[in-house]
């Protein structure tokens, strides 16, 4: 398939002029600037099988950078399909991969070992943990995380500990952030180990210090290719223009629209600044888009021209204009998902792969109810980029207690909780319990109850213990009392678990205090907690993935870069989408990153894209009444149709006089809150104790005790002893002694 000198390859003439142009001058930095959909993909993956089909490079020459793995796969695929076997061995992958490669080759060079582990967020918690305790720096008032975050924020900015600013922390860990930045990477480098950030830090430290080495590759790699690149930090920034100061073939291709990672480093400056720092650079611009219907990419390009701050395109389509964007007004969230899997359903039927259908929503939580009823309908769906809602971790942690709750026996889920949020309960309590409950035959809970009135275990684990038992009862009796819901919520916060979180100023914590408030939200729709937690093990078996055609559920983030027939956008309404995190934390700017990924969302889609919006949202378990998001009023008139059901939007005559859709509030009040469902079944006994069969030791008797030594036995009662050992008497469990 590769051309000859007479007739160019094939594969060129699946571009339009403008894409050529940016295929074919494969020499000095080019910019590919351009709307979504105009084939800025298609470019750079042509543009790669060219260099390699005219032999302007071997494969190992070629440096390709995509935003995600999945990606990276696909580019893969992609130029395999257009020149075969001759693309193996391009350096394809992540910032992130393609660092780690660069690194494990000259890891002695940053003070690593090649085999140097990578962490994952667990493992630098603890670290951070750690080192805060070790300062006396109180980590409640800044958590291992929010500390972690401010750290990575920095390694975004290119910025190891000495060239951070010492005031550039303010309070953080009370003064003391760039320290502990410092320690912390000093305590990396003894453990032979990075984090994602120290991949781009220690390859622009092995850069900038070891010229050899950039000169190696400087060598090595001709051509760079990077996509999405108006979502790079200021460190891969500098690690592109490093690597690419040698033959200056770097080719970068992004839409400052869709750059939606600001609150994770991105840097939209990054794509201007191209022109600067390569001022011989070609600015190639695409126009016409290749993906859309002409009333979906109309509506894409309205909505973005409420963006201030953007370089400002045109883009055309010679599709069929297609079908309007339908805007659809639901009572709530229920009606809304049972709508959308109607609608699949009707889709299907039409003869629609399931596998080109997305539904997109701004934060995790929202899958909940959409998993639910395409569970109860029997719509296969996975979703992408993250866990289905009953598997996450904050959920699978609630679900535990709620377990516990019923039934006080579950070991498993008992293991889970007994020190989330932390109660001084560790590994040596734990095994303690486990023996007791080994020995015995009884459960952890049970095992537990009798150990706290032993000295088997240390006062602080003992008092941890005594109160997560005492809890646990406690929220018993409440549950026969009060709404399961109800106090499941009162379990997460009385635990402190929700507290756990909210001091947690990680990226991810606020999302899952959301999934939280989801869950309890949740229960709502079941008679007791026992039937709740048996309609999640169904659901979860069910959801158990089968490889096939399948609806994508995923976050708007998730969905850059890649395209569907059809595209679901709910939950338009204010209070969600723009999300108000992102608002109140940074203003009009985040607001623009809001529109910015509403037009991903809508430019995701190819031949059709509803959009939906409820009157009333129990958001966090509280119900509001809610107004269409801005977003909503932003799109044009001419390419949307209303649907909203008799009485519930009075827009309806609006429409006829032809005015746009405000953010007026015409919609009707929200119901009252669900009646409250009677007081569940009567809460299972808090098991008793079984009462062990004497051991045959008697008083007075002289025994061994593993952490005690020898001592005589001065009294008796079911299972337990009082011992006189050397080092004072203590309460121990019969069943950990013996005679001597
Ligand atoms: P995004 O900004 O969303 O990442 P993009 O600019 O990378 O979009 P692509 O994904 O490369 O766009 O292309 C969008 C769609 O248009 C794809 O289905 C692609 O195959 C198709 N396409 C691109 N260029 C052409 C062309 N010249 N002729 C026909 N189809 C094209
Ligand atoms: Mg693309």
């Amino acid at each position: 398939m590769t051309g000859t000198a007479d007739a160019p390859p094939d594969y060129l003439d699946r571009l339009n002029p403008q894409q050529r142009a940016a295929v074919e001058n494969i020499d000095g930095p080019l910019l590919v600037l351009a709307g979504a959909g105009t084939g800025k993909t298609r470019v750079l993956t042509t543009r790669l099988a060219h260099i390699l089909s005219t032999r302007r490079a071997f494969p190992s020459q070629i440096l390709a950078v995509t935003f995600t793995n999945k990606a990276a796969r696909e580019m893969k695929e992609r130029v395999a399909a257009m020149i075969g076997p001759a693309s193996e061995g391009v350096w394809l992958g992540t910032f992130h991969s393609l660092s780690a490669r660069i690194l494990r080759r000259h890891a002695e060079l940053v003070g690593l070992r090649p085999d140097f582990t990578i962490l994952d967020t667990d493992d630098q918690i603890r670290l951070i943990r750690q080192l805060l305790v070790a300062e006396r720096i109180d980590d409640k008032k800044w958590p291992p995380r929010a500390v972690l975050s401010t750290i990575e924020r920095w390694k975004d900015r290119g910025l190891t500990p000495d060239k951070v600013p010492s005031d550039a922390a303010g309070e953080m860990a009370a003064g003391r952030a760039v320290a502990l930045y410092a320690q912390y990477q000093e305590r990396l480098r003894v453990l032979n180990a990075c984090d994602f950030g120290d991949l781009m830090l220690h390859c622009l430290a092995l850069f900038s210090g070891r010229p050899e080495v950039l000169a190696e590759y400087h060598r090595r790699f001709r051509y760079i290719l990077v996509d999405e690149y108006q979502d790079t930090n200021v460190a891969q920034y500098l690690w592109l223009r490093l690597l690419a100061q040698g033959n200056r073939n770097l080719c970068c291709v992004g839409d400052d629209d869709q750059s939606v990672y600001g609150w994770r480093g991105a840097e939209v400056g990054n794509i201007l600044r191209f022109e600067k720092d390569f001022a011989d650079a070609t600015v190639v611009r695409l126009e016409q888009n290749y993906r859309s219907s002409g009333h979906i990419l109309a509506c894409a390009a309205a909505l973005i021209a409420h963006n201030r701050t953007r370089l400002g395109k045109t883009l055309w389509t010679a599709a069929d204009p297609g079908r309007p964007v339908q805007l659809r007004g639901v009572w709530d969230g229920e009606e809304e998902a049972r709508w959308i899997g109607e609608e699949i359903e009707a889709l299907q039927r039409g003869g629609q792969a399931l596998g080109q259908i997305a539904l997109l929503v701004r934060a995790g939580f929202q899958t909940r109810e959409f998993e639910e009823r395409f569970i109860a309908l029997g719509l296969p769906y996975r979703v992408v980029g993250g866990a289905r809602f009953y598997e996450r971790a904050e959920i699978r942690d609630a679900i535990a207690y709620a377990r516990l709750l019923v039934q006080s026996s579950d070991d498993l889920a008992f293991e889970r909780v007994v020190n989330v949020p932390r109660r001084g309960i560790g590994d040596k309590a734990l095994q303690g319990l486990h023996r007791l409950a080994r020995a015995e035959g009884i459960a952890l809970a049970d095992a537990a109850a009798r150990l706290i009135e032993t000295d088997e275990i240390k006062g602080p684990a003992r008092a941890g213990l005594r109160r997560f038992l005492d809890d646990l009862g406690r929220w018993r009796a409440e549950l026969a009392r009060l709404p399961h819901a109800e106090v499941m919520g009162m379990v997460l916060d009385e635990s402190g678990y929700t507290g756990m979180w909210r001091d947690d100023r990680s990226p991810e914590a606020p999302g899952r205090l959301e999934n939280l408030k989801e869950f309890v939200s949740a229960l709502e729709a079941f008679d007791t907690l026992q039937g709740f937690l048996e309609h999640v093990s169904l659901v979860m078996e069910n959801a158990e993935a089968a490889p096939g055609d399948m609806v994508s559920l995923m976050t708007l983030h998730s969905a850059k870069g890649l395209e569907f027939d059809v595209v679901f956008l709910p939950g338009w309404e204010e209070g969600l989408f723009p999300h108000p995190r992102a608002l109140d934390e940074k203003g009009a700017e985040a607001l623009e990153e809001e529109r910015r990924l509403a037009h991903v969302g809508l430019t995701r889609a190819r031949r059709r894209a509803f959009v939906s919006f409820a009157a009333n949202r129990r958001i966090h378990n509280l119900w509001q009444s809610a107004i269409p998001s801005r977003f909503v009023g932003e799109l044009p008139e001419d390419h949307v149709e209303r649907i909203a059901q008799p009485g519930l939007w009075a827009g309806g005559s609006r429409r006829a006089r032809g005015e746009s859709y405000d953010q007026s509030n015409e919609w009707v009040a929200a119901p009252a809150p669900l009646p409250r469902r009677p007081p569940p079944l009567p809460a299972p006994e808090l098991s008793v104790p079984r009462r062990v069969a004497p051991s045959g030791i008697a008083v007075g008797d002289r025994v061994f005790h593993e952490k005690f030594g020898y001592g005589s036995v001065r009294s008796l009662e079911a299972g337990k002893l009082e011992v006189e050992f050397p080092t004072g008497r203590k309460k121990v469990m019969d069943s950990f002694v013996r005679k001597a």
